[in-house]
């Protein structure tokens, strides 16, 4: 017999039987070990103790036989072949041994046909177990996610469709969740990081749910729970509220401390759908209206919203061929000096001419294409497009003209920012100092090591960093310090209060005082009226963007007001005062009267 190692179990009730049995078979292998019992309490013991390759059984003893040693090893569940090996045996008992799993019967002695049946035996028990393991692995890859190892979509949708049916009376209920912007970890710390934390969230998932529950991983950053005894909607809610409320503790990652929320959607059996399926669809309807409402809440499957998630489906598509259509457009803003009024730069806004219903506003679209992904394209065509469009203008003749293009958080976080950048820098041959990339507080907000990083691989290109849409997110003013940026654009939530709520005066006073502390430019946004204008140059605001002078215009228009510009600089000044000029159109007109104003 080869020398490999042999666990042997010999029920037995003579000691020298069983050791002359051990000789013979260490005569061709040394590796063998035995233990002899010859009872059923002792044989149970050392089944449920130890792990045997093969058990070799003498037929009738004292105290015991081989037909109950073979029944014992079916009752504590141990596949182990097993050989008889007696003086006599009739072949009466032989069929019943066989009946009852033993592999083969050989008579005392002949170690001729004895050492062969072990060898076959115990190999064929090793090929039975890695085939038993290769299917249970099997089994795991296509039921077990496996970075969580909880059920995956399948063996959900199995196991809640063999509840469904039971749970009469009670509505069975199936939520969808969804980790609010899980993305940027994967982005901002990478994918060991987001995987680890991910493993968090699917434990801390499986704490909140009941026994009788199931919790199954359904996608990167959705999972999906079954609970099969909630008695009305109100109970459906609490389930939900509860497993928000152990949300709210954060989870903590090496020295990284992540708040997770999540948007849920519920669909209620039978109500919701007849089966699995149709019930978690339904119940992802749900969570994607929870998504769009902001995040971080939960909402019930309504039949309507299954035609409104099947719009922004068919949205989302035309948007995936709007580039590649020629169907985006920029329209530019005029930014002027406070003081003087002249037109200082423009800020590039994206318009989508969609071929059925007719001119899209960034708010129609771009909340869309943020959250699947296309922004990433369209950022990269407004950028590129902007560029282009300024160095036309600087080489016609209107050098200095700044270009401000908007930077989406997503976008912000999506690898490979800087070298786009770069890239457009090099395409289009435009002055770095021109563009100025706003991005949002909320960028701010986030992981600021990384975010410093970034901003300041982007000030090595010379490029000037804007903060837009300040003061409506939650960054004390001193945190600004930490960063490296340009320009700090208001607001224009405040232009619309400033006159009437002395609080928002007090605080565009107070980013004033801040900006001209860390010698940033500051942005009036949304001024309409010259009160409004005439209290941003008494906070020394650099420059105002607005109705009152224009609002976002066609490069044509906007090459016309620039040939305006130039005309007017072009004659005698008076001194010190900003004189008004020969403009056509209507937008040359708001400008020639707010020269006007700004010499008044
Ligand atoms: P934003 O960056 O704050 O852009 C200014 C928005 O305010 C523009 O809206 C503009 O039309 C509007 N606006 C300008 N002056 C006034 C005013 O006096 N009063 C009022 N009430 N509104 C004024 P728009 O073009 O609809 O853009 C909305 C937002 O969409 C932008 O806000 C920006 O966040 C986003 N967006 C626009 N273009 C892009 C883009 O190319 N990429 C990204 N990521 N976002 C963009
Ligand atoms: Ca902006
Ligand atoms: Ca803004």
């Amino acid at each position: 017999m080869t020398n490999q190692r042999i666990r042997l179990l010999i029920v037995e009730d003579s000691e020298d039987d069983a050791r002359l049995l051990y000789s013979e078979l260490t005569r061709t292998n040394s590796d063998i070990t035995y233990t002899r019992v010859d009872c059923a309490e002792d044989m149970r013991k050392a089944l449920l103790d130890s792990e045997w390759d093969i058990v070799i059984s003498d037929h009738s003893m004292p105290r015991f036989s081989s037909l109950e040693a073979l029944d014992l090893l079916k009752e504590c569940g141990k596949d182990i072949p097993f050989i008889i090996y007696s003086g006599d045996v009739s072949e009466h008992v032989e069929v019943a041994a066989m009946c009852s799993g033993a592999q083969d019967s050989i008579v005392k002695g002949n170690f001729a046909r004895l050492l062969p049946a072990m060898e076959r035996e115990i190999h064929g028990a090793a090929v039975r177990r890695a085939k038993e393991q290769a299917d249970a692995h099997v089994h795991k890859l296509a039921f077990y996610d496996r970075l969580t190892g909880l059920p995956n979509r399948n063996l959900f949708c199995d196991h809640v469709g063999r509840k469904l049916p039971q749970a009469e009376g009670r509505s069975a209920t199936i939520y969808v969740l969804d980790i609010d912007r899980f993305l940027r970890v994967n982005n901002c710390f990478g994918h060991k990081v987001g995987d680890a934390l991910m493993r968090q969230i699917a434990q801390r998932l499986q704490e909140c749910v009941p026994e009788d529950g199931m919790v199954a991983r359904c996608g990167s950053d959705e999972f999906a729970v079954f609970l099969g005894n909630v008695a009305s909607d109100q109970q459906a809610r609490d389930a939900a509220e509860h497993i928000r409320q152990a949300f709210s503790r954060p989870f903590v990652e090496g020295t990284l401390e992540f708040f997770i929320s999540l948007s849920i959607g519920i669909g209620v059996s039978p109500r919701d759908g007849d089966d699995v399926p149709e019930l978690l669809i339904n119940a992802e309807t749900a969570m994607f209206r929870a998504k769009s409402m902001g995040g971080n809440n939960t909402q019930f499957y309504a039949h309507e919203m299954g035609a409104v998630a099947g719009a922004q489906l068919v949205l989302e598509s035309a948007l995936r061929k709007a580039v590649a259509r020629r169907e985006l457009l920029l329209e530019y803003q005029p930014n002027l000096n406070a003081v003087s009024g002249a037109l200082t730069g423009v800020e590039a806004l994206v318009r989508w001419r969609h071929p059925e219903m007719g001119v899209l506003q960034p708010d129609d679209f771009i909340p869309l294409a943020n959250e699947s992904g296309l922004i990433t394209e369209i950022g990269a065509w407004v950028l590129e497009s902007a560029c282009r469009q300024a160095k036309a203008w600087h080489d016609a003749g209107h050098p200095g003209l700044t270009i401000a293009v908007n930077v989406s958080a997503v976008q912000f976080w999506q690898p490979g920012l800087v070298q786009a950048v770069a890239r457009v820098l090099a395409d289009t041959g435009i002055d770095p100092q021109c563009l100025e990339l706003e991005i949002t507080e909320s960028v701010l907000m986030r992981n600021a090591d990384t975010t410093i990083m970034t901003l300041q691989a982007l000030k090595g290109m010379r490029v000037k960093i804007s903060v837009d849409d300040f003061g409506t997110g939650y960054s004390s003013l001193s945190y600004l310090r930490r960063f490296p940026i340009d320009i700090l654009k208001i607001d224009k939530s405040f232009s619309r209060d400033v006159m009437r709520d002395v609080e928002s005066a007090a605080i565009v006073q107070a980013i004033g005082a801040l900006a001209r502390g860390l010698g940033l430019v500051t942005v009036a946004e949304g001024v309409e009226t010259t009160e409004q204008l005439e209290f941003f140059r008494r906070q020394h605001c650099d420059r105002v963007q607005g109705f009152l002078f224009s609002a976002p215009r066609s490069v044509a228009d906007i090459t016309e007001m620039l040939g305006a510009r130039a005309a007017a600089q072009a004659l005698p000044q008076q001194k010190g005062i900003a004189r008004p000029h020969r403009m056509s159109g209507r937008v040359g007109k708001i400008l020639t009267q707010e020269f006007a104003r700004g010499a008044a």
